[in-house]
């Protein structure tokens, strides 16, 4: 992976290595591989040799139904995941407001889902979209292919997580664990 000034990255996402830059703000050393720590874009200083990930910029956006987020799974009841609604897809506005996000047991995926850690574990990054705006509560869904989980760590040894041949599956790279998944047609192997 070879990255660029302005890149959209994630947490995990390697930018570089420690020949190549000093890891600045939002980034981290990894045995020699610089990481994405955040939700951001790419800030590269070439004078200073520098790589760090930014946050946001620009004007701040209002949530509209239909809109495409990035979020983070917070909790996981029996009926509902609490989402930390942190962008919108495809710009780098920030948000507006605050939102507090959540997906109902039903606006999960087609048919039936017994229970949500099947789904949504606290952690994982993920893409959805918006159906419902009361206030500053937005009720999300990603039944669509392209929602679901983008990026998951392991619950037993927090290890980034790979897709398998399985469907809705995820196994981890550390210690071979498999879990459950709502996978996102865009999940992000390493
Ligand atoms: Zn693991």
């Amino acid at each position: 992976m070879k990255v660029k000034d302005g890149d959209f990255v994630m947490p995990g996402d390697v930018l570089g290595i420690i020949e190549q830059f000093l890891p600045g703000e939002g980034t981290y050393d990894n045995e020699g591989y610089i990481k994405s720590s955040i939700l951001g874009n790419v800030q590269i200083n070439s004078k200073m040799k520098t790589i760090s990930v930014m946050p946001k910029s620009g004007k701040p956006a209002l949530l509209e139904v239909g809109d495409t987020i990035y979020g983070q799974i917070t909790d996981v009841k029996a009926q509902r995941v609490n989402v930390n609604i942190d962008r919108l897809k495809n710009t780098t506005r920030p948000l507006a407001l605050p939102y507090i996000g959540a997906i109902h047991i039903s606006q999960v995926k087609e048919g039936y889902l017994d229970k949500l850690t099947d789904a949504f574990r606290i952690g994982d990054i993920i893409e959805a979209t918006v159906v419902k705006i009361t206030g500053d509560n937005v009720d999300l869904s990603t039944v669509d292919k392209e929602c679901g989980v983008l990026k998951a760590m392991c619950t037993r040894c927090r290890g980034y997580m790979q897709t398998t041949e399985k469907e809705n599956e995820l196994q981890c790279k550390r210690c071979s664990k498999k879990e459950k998944r709502e996978v996102s047609t865009n999940y992000v192997n390493e």
